[in-house]
């Protein structure tokens, strides 16, 4: 039986200010028993002592593959083990588009995430001229073929699902894809991981709101959501996570 995971992706937004956000939403998830919540926000608020204090797990929503060096301006999984950082997401489609990661990026960046015992979050999903296609479970296969490490390492693999178009967009996939991507993932999980596969959980995102949670959770195969937008404030993102409760 997997736990369900709600994650909450800030993406270049928020302040020292709307930290109370967090703190809100670690008073709710307290009470969500059975759920576990995290919020991944800007590098720069991960070692706040307020975002810390408040009980949450906090992420990040990027790693460097490499330990330390020369790469101006990246942050390491150890730097941020350090700052108090639990979790991490890799590979969003956002960095895959506007800094051209590839797989092979994005797997080295689980793997390094993974040696520090930090939860990798591996984010694939289809553009919508692939879906319309019909390509998008080829797609999205060959995206966890490339991006997902061999090892499992130290830390908790997570794999999320988040189909381009729907990422911010208002536009969500239908339950029935949402099922039938989830099921493909889930078979190349276990065909290549076995036990193990089965254990990795397996997240939606793409515009989930409080109003479209609970139908997607209701899959066998639909662990939880990385949430965008509906994660800033506490308002949205707390009935997120009551969804997930059940
Ligand atoms: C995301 O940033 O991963 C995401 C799914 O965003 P949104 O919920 O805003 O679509």
């Amino acid at each position: 039986m997997r736990r369900k995971l709600v994650v909450g992706n800030w993406k270049m937004n928020g302040s020292l200010a709307q930290l109370g956000e967090v703190a809100a939403v670690a008073a709710a998830a307290k009470e969500a028993a059975g759920v576990d919540v995290a919020i991944c926000p800007p590098f720069t608020l991960i070692a706040s002592s307020v975002a810390r204090s408040a009980g949450l797990p906090i992420g990040a929503q990027d790693c460097h593959h490499a330990e330390s060096g020369a790469h101006t301006g990246n942050v390491s999984a150890g730097m941020l083990k350090e700052a108090g950082a639990r979790l991490v997401i890799v590979g969003h489609s956002e960095r895959r588009a506007e800094q051209h990661e590839s797989d092979a990026l994005v797997r080295a960046k689980a793997e390094a995430a993974l040696r520090h015992g930090l939860t990798a979050i591996v984010c694939v999903g289809e553009s919508e001229a692939q879906r319309e296609a019909g390509d998008a479970v080829a797609i999205v296969t060959r995206q966890l073929r490339g991006s997902l490490p061999a090892e499992a390492g130290e830390g908790e693999l997570v794999v999320a699902y988040e189909p381009i178009w729907a990422i911010g967009t208002g536009k969500t996939a239908t339950p029935a894809d949402v099922a039938e991507m989830h099921k493909a993932i889930r078979g190349h999980l276990l065909e290549n991981f076995g036990d193990r596969g089965g254990r990795v959980r397996i997240l939606y995102g793409g515009s989930v709101k409080a109003d479209n949670a609970a139908i997607l959770f209701a899959f066998d195969d639909v662990d939880g959501a990385l949430v965008g937008g509906a994660s800033l404030t506490a308002a949205q993102f707390v009935p997120i996570v009551e969804a997930a409760r059940g």
